[in-house]
Formats: structure tokens, C-alpha cells, sequence
């Protein structure tokens, strides 16, 4: 089987088309390059759980046999990653957490059930941060993920084990998670396309809630329009969640009937300050300049409550995180303390021993900024300042913007432990997506360069429910950057992929 099999929808259509491939083999070779980025002392550990390979028939259980029906869906048979906080019932849902170590959900999340009925297999559970809290993926309760294109550095969080298999070539897609840019983030270090829908676009039957306001399902892929056809098979509404709303799913097809030509590009000036890498920002520049070739107009813009977007998102995420993490008490799910004398002292030790130090970081501020004496100093403050970050956005595209171009991250991917003892500086990973989530809008992350060997991530955020735009013009800068990627071992000396 060639090597870049597994790197796109086309490229495991083709060895399926060709017979190279029997259905079942291409989920087979999928673990099998799994294994081997796990051997050695620098695993890659993108995984937290995967399929028994005999534990499934050659053709698979849902696979029609050649010619049984006209549908050609792009995902049929093909092996994707599902982050470990979306419910499955054949494998484990543990949310990177102890407190929910061997835990089985006994329903499918709907954006896995919509995956399947298109005919892709589930190959796998990825690593997290723990409950989706944190920008690194060290925040597992299971242990670190690496960076595959260099294995002493992080490869993004939350959804960091989807962005490395994904980047590994494992897998050609894969789902993650957003609440505050856990999806571009890891994209953007890891040399991929990460989408992250509109509010209410896809639904969150079965993602286990983090602060549920702002958290959506989104894509990991190499390629816009693998991503789009993951976002079309994922979006829709589900009377499940009565926050998804009703409209029809972006179609991958209208990637083709976008054109950068006469379209406004806003810059904001407060994407581009202090704390922005000057690698990173000439890449954007470039990308500007790019766009304008393209016939383009760039038009320099202000969002002046950015640097609020950080305060605001770390008032609010932990208030809901707070409420929502109450049901891990030991009574209903996963691990139970032991020899417990009394209730209350069962749930203390279950809650003590279960979650991770930032996950109780996060729980105690949220408590606090949602206690009676503090809860207009801080809450309210922060519900009125979200209000205000939305409109700012919202006058921007309403004066004639028709996306929004800016960095997805301040620096390219850190060393494992550099942020571990500051907290706050590993929240700044996220200035530049959170307002995304804040707003609800719809964003999206390219590659579109390196420095000193490491990917760099542009970013588009565009109106709510204007995926199809954004999913055009994301296509045609991501043809005109046409970006590939740097051998996966060029900043180590690990054998990768073998
Ligand atoms: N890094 C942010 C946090 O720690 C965002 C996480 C996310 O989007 N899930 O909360």
C-alpha cells in the first residue's frame, strides 16, 4: 500500500477503486502505522483506545459489497478518529480523565452515528487534554501526545491526539472538539485544516459537555475540502440537541463557487501586535498579499475588545464547567473511591482522586465567579463583555467585511513542559480563536507556511452560517499557499511511520 494511502478521502477511494486495498485492510493498515508511532521512547500516543483488529470481519459490518448501491459515499470504509470525549459504544469514552477511566457510554454521539451511516469506521478514541481543558494535550490524565513533525514538542490541545493521527497519516480526517480553539489550535501546530462550525451548526448529542454555551464538534483533516465533506455528513439539526438548528449542511461542492475576486478580507490590527512571532506574522502578510493577487481587497479593521476575549472566556468556561462537572460524583459514572464511610466523603475522594489539577483549577474558579457575593463582579462582566466582542464582530462584517483574516496562533508549537507551570501562558495559546467560540461564529484554520521547520496556521472567521464562503476562500488560499508538509521526522531523529 503506497504511503500517503491514508493522508485524504481521494487517495483511500482510489486504493479502494483500484481493489488495493480489500475495506477492511485499509482500517488494518491504519493500526498497524498507529503501532508503530507508539514504539519507542517518544511514542506519539495520538490514541487512548483503538479497534481490536480480528474484532471485526474483513469487509467490515456496514460495508456494502461492490456494486449493492449507487451511493459513492467519500467515507466509505475509510478509518477516522474520533476525539475521546464524543460517545461510543464499542470503545471507551474517559475524556482524558481517571474519573471516567474504562467508562462506556451505551449511546452513540450523533456525530459519530452520521460518520457510520456514511459508511466510515471508527478506528479509534484520541488523547485530550483532560475534559477538553487545556492547549497542549499534557493535560491528560493518560499521558501526553507528541508532535509527529517533532516529538519533544506539543502538538495543540484539546484535540491534539486527532490533529496527530491525522498528521501521522493514520487517519485522513478526524472529529475534535472546540469550546475555545481546540481545533484550529492543534491544526495550526500540526500542519492541518481544522474547522470549527457555527454555533447550532452540528450537533453536541454526546460530546461530553464543557461549558456547553460554546462548545461545537469540529474537523481535522490535510485538506479544505476533506474537511468539508466531514462538515456536510456531521451538520444538521438532531431533535437531540435543541440548540442545533435546522438548516441545510454546507455542501462540499460549493467550495468551487467561491472566488477570492472582489472579496473583503479584514485584517484586524489587534491580530497583529505584541505577542504575535514575527515569523508568524510575515507569513500572514504574505497570506494577505496573496489574497490580494488573487484580486481581493484588504481592508485594515479594529476589534478593540480582543485582548478582553482571554478574561472573558476564562470567566465564563470554568462557571459552566463547574456546573457540568458535578455529575462526576462516583455514584453514576466511571470510577467509584473506595471505602467511602458517608456520601459526601464518597463524592470528596472520588472528585479528588478522579480529576487532574487543572480540571480542579477550573472547577474552583468557576465556583467562585459564580458565588452570590461575586457573581455580578465577575460573571455578569463577562456575559456582558461576550455581548460586546460579538458585536464588534458582528459591525464588522456588517460594514462590508466578508471574512476575517488573522493568525490562528501567536507562536508555532512549544515544548512539552514549557507551559506546565503557567497556566496563563498556556491560556494565551488560545488568543487569537477564542472570540470565535465567544461569538459563535464560524472559523477556520490552513497551513500556511513553517518556521524554523514548524507549521504555521492562517485563520478565516466569517458570519454565522456562512461556512460555504468560508470553506471557498479557505480552498482558494489553500491553493495558492499550496503548503506541503515537512518530512514528519525533520526535527528528530525518531523513526516515524516505519
Ligand atoms: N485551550 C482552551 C481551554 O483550555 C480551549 C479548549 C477547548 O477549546 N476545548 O479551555
Amino acid at each position: 500500500m503506497s504511503d500517503d494511502v491514508l493522508t485524504s478521502l481521494e487517495a483511500c477511494r482510489a486504493s479502494l477503486r483500484a481493489a488495493e486495498a480489500a475495506p477492511g485492510e485499509l482500517l488494518e493498515e491504519a493500526l498497524r502505522r498507529n503501532q508503530a508511532l507508539d514504539r519507542g521512547d517518544r511514542p506519539v500516543h495520538a490514541f487512548l483506545s483503538t479497534l481490536e483488529p480480528e474484532a471485526e470481519p474483513a469487509d467490515g459490518p456496514r460495508g456494502l459489497a461492490a456494486g449493492e448501491s449507487g451511493d459513492e459515499s467519500s467515507l466509505r470504509d475509510v478509518p477516522v478518529a474520533v476525539k475521546d470525549n464524543l460517545c461510543t459504544p464499542d470503545l471507551p469514552t474517559t475524556c482524558g480523565s481517571r474519573i471516567l477511566e474504562g467508562y462506556r457510554s451505551p449511546f452513540a454521539a450523533t456525530v459519530v452515528r452520521r460518520l457510520e451511516r456514511a459508511g466510515a469506521r471508527v478506528l479509534g478514541k484520541t488523547n485530550l487534554d483532560e475534559f477538553a481543558m487545556g492547549s497542549s494535550t499534557e493535560n491528560s490524565g493518560f499521558g501526553p501526545t507528541r508532535n509527529p513533525y517533532d516529538r519533544e514538542r506539543v502538538p495543540g490541545g484539546s484535540s491534539g491526539g486527532s490533529a496527530a493521527a491525522v498528521a501521522a497519516g493514520v487517519v485522513p480526517v478526524a472529529l475534535g472538539s472546540s469550546t475555545g480553539g481546540s481545533v484550529r489550535q492543534p491544526a495550526a501546530f500540526c500542519g492541518l485544516v481544522g474547522i470549527k462550525p457555527t454555533y447550532g451548526r452540528v450537533s453536541r448529542y454526546g460530546l461530553v459537555a464543557f461549558a456547553s454555551s460554546l462548545d461545537q464538534v469540529g474537523v481535522l483533516s490535510r485538506t479544505v475540502r476533506d474537511g468539508a465533506v466531514v462538515l456536510e455528513t456531521i451538520a444538521g439539526s438532531d431533535p437531540r440537541d435543541a440548540t442545533c438548528q435546522d438548516r441545510p449542511s454546507p455542501r462540499a461542492e460549493a467550495l468551487d463557487e467561491v472566488d477570492l475576486e472582489g472579496r473583503v478580507l479584514g485584517l484586524p490590527d489587534e491580530y497583529l501586535g505584541e505577542g504575535l512571532d514575527d515569523g508568524v506574522r510575515a507569513l500572514v502578510e504574505d497570506l494577505a498579499r496573496e489574497a490580494e493577487r488573487a484580486g481581493a481587497e484588504i481592508r485594515r479593521v479594529s476589534l478593540p475588545s480582543t485582548p478582553l476575549a482571554i478574561p472573558c472566556y476564562y470567566v465564563l468556561a470554568p462557571a459552566e464547567a463547574s456546573s457540568n462537572l458535578a455529575r462526576y460524583d462516583g455514584v453514576r459514572y466511571g470510577v467509584r473511591a473506595q471505602g467511602a464511610p458517608d456520601a459526601a466523603t464518597l463524592f470528596a475522594r472520588t472528585r479528588g482522586e478522579g480529576f487532574g489539577a487543572e480540571v480542579k483549577r477550573r472547577i474552583m474558579l468557576g465556583t467562585y465567579v459564580l458565588s452570590a457575593g461575586y457573581y455580578d463582579a465577575y460573571y455578569r462582566r463577562a456575559q456582558r463583555l461576550r455581548a460586546r466582542i460579538a458585536s464588534e464582530l458582528r459591525d464588522v462584517f456588517e460594514a462590508g467585511v466578508d471574512a476575517l483574516l488573522a493568525p490562528t496562533t501567536p507562536t508555532t508549537a512549544f515544548r512539552l513542559g514549557e507551559h506546565a507551570s503557567d497556566p496563563y501562558a498556556m491560556y494565551l495559546a488560545d488568543v487569537f480563536t477564542v472570540s470565535a467560540n465567544l461569538a459563535g461564529l464560524p472559523a477556520i484554520s490552513i497551513p500556511i507556511g513553517t518556521v524554523d521547520g514548524l507549521p504555521v496556521g492562517g485563520q478565516l472567521l466569517c458570519p454565522p452560517w456562512e461556512e460555504e464562503r468560508m470553506l471557498g476562500l479557505a480552498a482558494r488560499l489553500e491553493e495558492r499557499v499550496a503548503w506541503s508538509p515537512p518530512p514528519l521526522a525533520s526535527r528528530s531523529d525518531t523513526e516515524v511511520g516505519a
